[in-house]
């Protein structure tokens, strides 16, 4: 499983013509599919249509539900709750920093820091 380093949604794998990519149907984000990471996906899963970008942070539920996750004061932007979960996704190249997401203890609205 990949995740989009713009946006943390899960990259799921197409087909751009000849080439075998990974796409981000949240932000719309491509990764070229390198036949090593190639074997990690199963392909036919045809994709009917991309969802208009939008600003929203999809994460893996279940990724959340086996890690404890820490939290930190950050005030949600939904409902103003003070708590939230974090964690931490490295973007694509290895000399960026880390990019930090939030997700509130309350109302589960995740957002990114920017
Ligand atoms: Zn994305
Ligand atoms: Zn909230």
């Amino acid at each position: 499983m990949e995740f989009c380093p713009e946006c943390s949604s899960i990259l799921t794998p197409q087909k751009n013509g000849e080439k075998k990519v990974l796409l981000c149907q949240s932000c719309g984000y491509t990764k070229p599919l390198t036949s090593k990471s190639e074997k990690k996906y199963r392909y036919g899963d045809k994709i009917d249509h991309i969802p208009e970008k939008e600003e929203v942070v999809v994460i893996d539920e279940e990724m959340l539900e086996q890690r404890t996750m820490p939290t930190v004061r950050a005030v949600c932007p939904k409902c103003g709750h003070k708590e939230a979960y974090y964690w931490q996704v490295q973007t694509r190249s290895g000399d960026e920093a880390m990019t930090t997401f939030y997700r509130c203890t309350n109302c589960s609205q995740t957002w990114r820091e920017y």
